[in-house]
């Protein structure tokens, strides 16, 4: 199977072929392994913007196909890789949705550049799936907004320079600004795939308002909208990865006299795994052309992306850790190292139900 075949489909034109090539042999030449996640990840970030790859997630035109390309050519080669450049963009979004000029200028360059990196953190210990249920509390005293509260599950959290934060303000859910000195990030979260991750504390901590109070739940949800498509397009790259690695190891595995592959057994897994990949493709770049073409909302459209190619993509891997057979699981093996990093991406930015739950709704309109 050619992991570049589908760029010849009709949702890309050649720029995203040239773009998906250079990324697969730029990103080789940047792979790191020295087993920090902090020192990995800044690495990348560092690397990501001086090479001008950010520049499609810090934008205010995204173009989701290139990020869901990108996206998938970076975790195909790296998680990390991935993470970072992403990050990069989730933790932006709503400031390039609806900051001010200055607090534009003041950051969007910088996180570009690489120079500076972002946080998105909307999460709490009691309002997961359940954003609404959020207590984090943003208080205006003299015409200076403050948060107090505690936040969860933060990517970049400990590594940060700014939070893009959600608060409940008496207008409502609230989208801010909040200085990585402002807050207390030191309880750091260790998770089955090395990421930067802390619960972040904040006490009186210094918030710049993003657009109007009131605003922060639909900032959140039109960020997500440009977002939740290329988590599928991570997915798809953990999961080519896995079919390629099993692919190899099928042909080349002796056994009863014979090769793997040779077996039907095999052969079913590696059918079922390759359709499984080109099904997700098919619904993520159709989420993403849409979205860049058509203009319109992906609501339904991305949520089955999102839901369908990352649950594929854990099937897919598990079929290749079982290819595999032991080595597979043997610490340090790309597929099982595979098997860690794809378990998170279907839980968040809206775990697998919640998808479910979003695709009916828009089914009962
Ligand atoms: C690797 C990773 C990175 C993350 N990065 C960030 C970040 O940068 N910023 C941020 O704000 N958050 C982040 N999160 C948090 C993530 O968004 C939440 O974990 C997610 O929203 C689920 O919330 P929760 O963990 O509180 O689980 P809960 O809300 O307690 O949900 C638990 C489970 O309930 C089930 N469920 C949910 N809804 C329904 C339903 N309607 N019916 C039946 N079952 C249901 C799902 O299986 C879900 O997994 C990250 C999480 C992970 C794992």
């Amino acid at each position: 199977m050619d992991r570049f075949e589908h760029y010849g489909w009709p949702f890309f034109d050649e720029r995203h072929r040239t773009l998906a090539a250079e990324a697969d042999v730029w990103i080789q030449g940047k792979l790191v392994e020295d087993g920090n996640a902090d020192s990995s990840c800044r690495h990348f970030v560092r690397e990501l913007g001086a090479a001008g790859f950010l520049d499609h997630c810090v934008s205010a035109t995204p173009e989701v196909r290139s990020i869901a390309l990108l996206r998938e050519v970076f975790a195909y080669h790296h998680g990390l890789a991935d993470f970072a450049f992403v990050m990069q963009g989730l933790g932006s979004g709503p400031i390039v949705l609806a900051g001010s000029e200055a607090q534009r200028k003041a950051w969007l360059p910088r996180v570009a550049r690489g120079e500076a990196i972002a946080a998105f953190a909307l999460s709490e210990p009691e309002a997961g799936s359940d954003v609404a249920a959020m207590s984090c509390l943003a208080v205006k005293e003299m015409n200076a907004w403050k948060i107090n509260g505690t936040k969860t599950w933060i990517s970049n959290g400990g590594i940060a320079d700014f939070y893009v934060t959600f608060a409940r303000a008496e207008e409502g859910i609230s989208a801010f600004i909040v200085d990585a000195r402002e807050v207390d990030a030191s309880e750091r979260i260790d998770i089955i795939a090395p990421h930067p991750m802390a619960t972040v504390k904040f006490k009186d901590s210094k918030a710049e308002l993003i657009g109007e109070a009131g605003q922060g739940f639909k900032l959140a949800m039109r960020n997500l909208d440009v977002f939740r498509t290329t988590v599928a397009g991570a997915a798809l790259g953990f999961a080519r990865r896995a079919f390629d690695e099993a692919l190899v190891r099928a042909k080349d595995r002796p056994m009863f006299g014979k090769k793997l592959a040779d077996l039907q057994m095999t052969q079913a897994k590696l059918a079922d795994m390759a359709t499984g990949i080109d099904a997700s493709a098919l619904l993520t770049y159709r989420s993403a052309w849409i979205r860049d073409v058509k203009q319109t909302r992906v609501t339904r459209e991305a949520a089955m992306a999102k839901m369908y190619a990352t649950e594929t993509a854990q099937s897919v891997v598990d079929a290749a850790v079982q290819i595999f057979g032991g080595l597979g699981v043997k610490s340090g093996h790309p597929v099982e190292h595979l098997y860690r990093e794809v378990r998170a991406l279907r839980i968040y930015e809206g775990a697998t139900e919640v998808q479910k739950v979003i695709i009916a709704r828009e089914l009962l309109k």
